[in-house]
């Protein structure tokens, strides 16, 4: 969808708004939602026991050490808000305007969806830990300690923080992936076979299918059983939409939306991991699934509940540290475009850029190269023999 398909005007500034969700896209819309004179109550329905939060220093600082706590700059009394944690949005009608909760209904003159994701997990009744939230961070934390034996399903971006953390912390780690190489169905084999030496202080399993999760610790698909003390899934999230079925807003693997983050449902808007956005840049609808998407949607998504909104369709962005590097992500390529490969001195990775059939740059990672990141996101869509030629 491009478009809404009905429509009973914005919201009004003394209207009720209620806002799903405990992460970055419902700190930022709340706060937007102040900024621009929304005067009528609002209420955030979070499953979580926490205020609104960060991620990303989750798998970073909270694994190392460094931080016990990643609160955003967010204050429920000076924003006037009421925050009911550990409350667990069940259903909406969009008719009635109503939310249903575990704990009751709320109704809205507004609703923002901002539930993010949550992680797959695999099969079988052994302990699996998945990545998500701050318990999740401090639980992991405090089982890795020197020579436990971790697991880690996946060699996700998720699991490559893992690692990182897990072998920092003097643990044996050992890694299996499905694919050949790791993060290989993200950046394509190239690219990821460049990434192999990185985990050279852990054993790293390429290959490797498993069945299950079990008592005894990780099943492989041959039924062989590797022990564990700690088992970490890292195989991907779904964004949180579950609990919109028989809602009638429209779905595809996330709430889809138009390019101002409206739903099929007017006075309704979603945002960050659990939306899947119009892109006219692109024309389709794209599941970011960013720390910078869900931030930087909120302007919009809180503007548009309220009335007229830019539109949002940023050239993507994304950043991972593992192994003492910083990759840093921006665009999005297909399997289509070509990667040019460039190395340091020593060999290691440096940069890979995408050139689409049209000539133009779809994508470019860099590591360790901060510097040049709003080049390339400026860039992409534009001569990737220019960009390359001015970046050499
Ligand atoms: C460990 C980790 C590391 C990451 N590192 C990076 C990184 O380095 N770079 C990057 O770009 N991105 C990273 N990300 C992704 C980034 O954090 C997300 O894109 C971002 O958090 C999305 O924000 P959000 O507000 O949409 O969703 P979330 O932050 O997931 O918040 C969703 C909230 O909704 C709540 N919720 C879900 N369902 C319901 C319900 N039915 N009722 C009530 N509440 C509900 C959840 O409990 C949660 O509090 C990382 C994510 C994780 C987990």
């Amino acid at each position: 969808m491009g478009t809404v398909e009905e429509s009973t005007g914005p919201v009004r500034l003394d209207g009720r708004v209620v806002v799903v969700g405990g992460g970055l896209a419902t700190a930022r819309t709340v706060s937007t939602l102040r900024r621009k004179k929304l005067t009528g109550p609002i209420d955030i329905v979070s499953a979580e026991g926490h205020l609104p939060y960060d991620r990303p220093p989750l798998s970073k600082d909270v694994l190392s050490g460094a931080k016990d706590s990643t609160a955003l700059p967010f204050d429920p009394v000076k924003l006037d808000v009421t925050v009911h944690t550990e409350r667990v949005a069940t259903g909406v009608d969009t008719r009635a305007r109503v939310l249903h909760t575990g704990r009751g209904d709320l109704p809205f003159d507004g609703l923002v969806i901002a539930t993010g994701a949550e992680p797959i997990r695999l099969p079988g009744d052994g302990e699996q830990i998945t990545l998500r939230t701050i318990d999740d961070a401090l639980t992991l934390r405090d089982r890795l300690t020197p020579g436990a034996r971790v697991v880690i399903i996946g060699a996700s971006w998720i699991g490559a923080e893992v690692a990182t953390a897990a072998t920092a912390h003097g643990c044996q780690v050992t890694c299996l992936e499905y694919a050949d190489a790791p993060l290989a169905n993200a950046l394509g084999a190239d690219v990821a076979n460049r990434l192999v030496p990185w985990w050279s202080g852990t054993d790293l399993r390429c290959g490797t299918s498993v069945r299950e999760v079990s008592g005894e610790g990780v099943v492989l698909a041959d039924g062989t059983v590797i022990p564990a003390d700690v088992v970490v899934t890292g195989i991907g999230v779904r964004p949180s939409i579950g609990w919109l079925d028989g809602s009638g807003l429209a779905t595809d693997r996330g709430v889809l939306t138009d390019e101002f983050c409206r739903t099929s449902v007017s006075g309704v808007v979603a945002l960050g991991d659990v939306a899947q956005r119009w892109s006219p840049r692109t024309g389709r609808h794209v599941a970011v699934e960013h720390w910078d998407d869900a931030g930087g949607a909120a302007a919009t998504a809180a503007v548009a509940l309220l009335g007229e909104a830019p539109a949002y369709d940023p050239v993507p962005y994304f950043w991972s540290d593992q192994f003492g590097h910083k990759i840093q992500y921006v665009g999005a390529h297909t399997s289509d475009d070509i990667a040019t490969i460039t190395t340091s001195d020593s060999g290691d990775l440096d940069t890979v850029t995408w050139t689409a059939p049209d000539g133009t740059l779809a994508a470019w990672l860099g590591v360790d190269r901060p510097r040049d990141v709003i080049a390339a996101r400026t860039a992409v869509g534009t001569s990737a023999t220019d960009f390359a030629t001015a970046h050499a």
